[in-house]
């Protein structure tokens, strides 16, 4: 038994917290219960939070570790693949050691869990996908889910998707998906492969999908349309979505419906000057938003350091958010709308839950979101993972 005490909780309640097992055992009221000999972590008033969940980010990626590259612009997404491409080869960089770097990174920014897109194409194959399951093997202090992700195209590339299949095989845990009209300029087909190999091995889609306007909301149209004739209800999810944030109200309403419908979940990371999905539209739509930091130091972009509250704040900024209720919304997209998503257990800080927990210097929700302060403390299953933003271990046995 570990004690934290002098816990704040979002709700104003001051507590004492008993954690046991990796789980949540005792919620008290501050200092109304004796700790007779369990080690003690006073937290001094900080808020407590559930861990942070990163709903979508590229391990295999990053280029965390290596000399600044600076950013080789392309002007479509076909022409930035082209650019990563060749990146990739100047640079020979081993998969596992970036990814490494990243989720030392993240701890100490209080990510728990994480979902990562992995690169599966004619040229690495399986190689990134065979370093992330390596590395997953040997981490403890986040959870990894891991999408086998077609970057370069499905039907243009045809060996693809046998290796997205090997890829479900051999350990990845969702199927990925790329602008299947905007990349593949075949919709059917594209979705038609993907959703195969979903059903066959049971398993779960995240797609990415840039393309525009009503071709897009047509697109997550279709999808929806698959995942409820497919039996994958809650279980597949699109990221980005630009087009739900460029439609009319009759297309938007539309297509919100259907996804709330078949329960499909929409990833936005708070993008740059492009249309964004409308969280709070759609969260009154009944479809379920969560958040993701996406490129963090690659070849996509040169920017962004994995810290899921600064991502709650960029979504706040980008929705316009200002009120205290907008704010804890941008912050339950990092957390419960996150774990949702993932399929992890989620309901926060409750007897019972599993004791994955941060603390930070805070009054509120809201206040954090805007302060962005240190997190003080990053729990993982009832072990202490880092302090002040300091990693203490990136692996601890189960
Ligand atoms: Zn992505």
């Amino acid at each position: 038994m570990t004690r934290l005490t002098n816990a704040l909780l979002a709700d104003g309640r001051r507590v004492d917290i008993g954690i046991s097992e990796g789980r949540i055992a005792s919620i008290d009221s501050a200092c109304a219960a004796s700790s007779a000999g369990a080690p003690t972590i006073d937290l001094e008033g900080a808020l407590l939070v559930p861990g942070f969940v990163d709903g979508h980010v590229h391990l295999d990626k990053t280029l965390l570790g290596l000399p600044f590259q600076p950013h080789r612009p392309g002007d479509s997404i076909a022409e930035r693949i082209a650019r990563e491409r060749e990146l990739r080869r100047e640079l020979r960089s081993p998969v596992g050691e970036r990814a490494k770097r990243l989720i030392d990174q993240i701890v100490p920014l209080g990510t728990t869990a994480l979902r990562s897109h992995v690169d599966i194409d004619p040229e690495v194959g399986l190689s990134g996908l065979h370093a992330l399951l390596r590395l997953r093997e040997t981490t403890r202090a986040v959870d990894i889910q891991l999408v086998a992700f077609p970057q370069s195209g499905i039907m243009i590339s045809p060996d693809v998707a046998d290796l997205l299949d090997a890829a479900i095989g051999e350990g990845a845990d969702l199927v990925g998906g790329l602008d299947p009209a905007g990349i593949d300029n075949d919709v059917e087909g594209h979705l038609g492969v993907i959703f195969r190999i979903a059903e066959r091995h049971g398993v779960g889609l995240d797609i990415h999908l840039h393309d525009p306007g009503p071709l897009g909301c047509w697109e997550l149209r279709q999808i929806a349309a698959r995942t409820l004739a497919a039996g994958l209800v809650g279980r597949v999810a699109v990221s980005h979505a630009f087009a739900l944030g460029a439609v009319d109200d009759g297309e938007f309403g539309r297509t919100a419906e259907a996804l709330a419908r078949a329960e499909v979940a929409i990833m936005t990371n708070g993008p740059g000057p492009v249309p964004m999905p409308p969280v709070r539209r759609l969260v009154a739509a009944g479809v379920r938003v969560f958040a993701g930091s996406d490129n963090i130091r690659d070849a996509w972009s040169p920017l962004g350091d994995g810290d899921m509250l600064a991502r709650a704040m960029l979504i706040a900024y980008r929705q316009d958010f200002r009120a205290d209720a907008d704010l804890e919304l941008a912050f339950d997209l990092t957390t419960r709308a996150s774990a949702g998503a993932l399929g992890l257990e989620n309901d926060g800080i409750r007897v019972g839950a599993i004791a994955d927990l941060v603390a930070m210097p805070a009054g509120s929700i809201a206040e954090a979101v805007a302060a962005r302060p240190r997190r003080s403390l990053v729990m993982k299953r009832g072990r202490v993972v880092a302090r002040d933003g300091v990693l203490l271990e990136r692996g601890v046995e189960a």
